[in-house]
């Protein structure tokens, strides 16, 4: 019987409404296992910028540090795309991660058995899929350094810079080998390099990895092959591991290969605690506030939250089977409806949702049924 601290950053937008979800749940895991979480909340992104001038306050730092692990729901908005870098919103989480020093980003992309048809692709290519992406975050194109405007020859020109250490591309391979581990012993390294230096270095450093893993089967695959091999063929992946930019482009299409990003949850993890757990969409500025946001990618954060943060793997998986179970029986929000006949589903409001797993966790439907 654990204590646990979490740290709650609801944020913009639709990010209260899905945390609101997350806790309640998190809240039941607690009274049916016998854990306490102690939860406190703090600002991020735009709401912090209003109250504080800053995206990321200090005491929303010290928070987080003082947890064992982070909630967070999403950042962003139309009010706050006019500010100076420094000041949006999005600056928050990336400086939230910089300084949490999460280095890994975790997006498991599933499809559920009963949600096939609200993915673009045909029943028999995505059903079964269920691959685990680990992306790079600290690293690369978005922090490398120069990352500046200049002028030349009476021309703007600009420029990022792609850099990696070989600590920085080990330690996350490593991680990604020790999940494949535990799962279908599949690692699909992705890179660029046929054209790219630092591709070529990350892949002779996922070559020397690879032999602490001898159970562990390896392949390397170029980035615009696996786009393609995303679509294809889905099932055929377990955990691909990969920089930056990729992973932030791939996981997105993971996204849409399982049919909507509302169900998508990640984990952010580093060294030491704590670990940051957010759902992979954001604020959804155009539906904010209208009870209709689909919290299952924040309830399914929370299931990351208990694995990889507090060491609970069947408390983890309790909540994913209530999700799995909550879809089966034909609950769905607004964004899960599929093209054609969805007059055969309940739609539900986003709190509707959450009292759903809730409830079905807390009788334990999943395994009764
Ligand atoms: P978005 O993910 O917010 O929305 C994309 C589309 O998906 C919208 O149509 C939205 O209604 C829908 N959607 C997203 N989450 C949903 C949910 N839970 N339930 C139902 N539908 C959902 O992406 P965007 O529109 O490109 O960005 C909106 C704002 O969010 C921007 O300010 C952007 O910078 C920010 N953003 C923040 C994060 C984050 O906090 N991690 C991530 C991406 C975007």
């Amino acid at each position: 019987m654990g204590t646990y601290t979490i740290a709650l950053l609801p944020g913009d937008g639709i990010g209260p409404e899905v945390i609101t979800e997350a806790v309640k749940v998190l809240e039941v895991v607690g009274d049916s296992f016998g854990h306490t979480f102690r939860f406190s909340e703090g600002l991020i992104g735009g709401r912090a910028v209003d109250a504080t001038g800053f995206p990321l306050p200090p005491e929303t730092l010290d928070l987080c540090r003082g947890a064992d692990a982070v909630l967070l729901g999403a950042v962003g908005g139309p009010k706050w795309d006019g500010l100076p870098s420094a000041q949006r919103p999005e600056t928050g989480l990336l400086d939230l991660r910089k300084n949490l020093r999460v280095y890994a980003n975790l997006r498991p992309v599933v499809a559920y058995p009963s949600l096939v048809e609200a993915s673009p692709l045909r029943p028999e290519v995505v059903s079964g899929t269920d691959f685990l992406i680990v992306r790079e975050l600290t690293g690369g194109l978005y922090f490398g350094k120069p990352k500046e405007r200049t002028q030349r020859n009476g021309q703007r020109q600009a420029v990022d810079t792609l850099i990696y250490t070989e600590e920085e591309i080990g330690r996350v391979v490593h991680l990604a080998f020790g999940l494949a581990a535990q799962r279908r012993k599949l690692v699909t390294s992705v890179d660029k390099a046929n054209v790219l230096e630092s591709s070529r270095l990350w892949r002779e450093v996922v070559n020397e990895v690879a032999k602490g893993y001898p159970e562990v089967r390896l392949e390397h695959m170029l980035v615009d092959a696996c786009a393609m091999e995303m679509v294809r063929r889905p099932t055929r992946f377990d955990v691909i591991v990969t920089e930056n930019m990729f992973g932030d482009i791939l996981s997105d299409e993971g996204a849409g290969v399982v049919g909507s990003i509302g169900l998508l949850p990640s984990a952010s993890l580093g060294a030491s605690p704590p670990a940051l757990y957010e759902p992979v969409h954001g604020s959804a500025p155009d539906i904010a506030g209208q009870g209709i946001a689909n919290p299952l990618g924040a309830i399914l954060s929370v299931a990351l939250l208990l694995r990889h943060s507090c060491n609970l793997e069947a408390e983890a998986r309790a909540v994913e089977e209530a999700v799995a179970y909550v879809l089966s029986a034909g609950y769905r929000t607004r964004d899960l409806l599929p093209p054609v006949g969805a007059g055969e589903y309940k739609v539900v409001s986003t709190s509707q949702m959450g009292d759903m797993v809730a409830h079905a966790l807390k009788e334990n439907v999943p395994r009764k049924t």
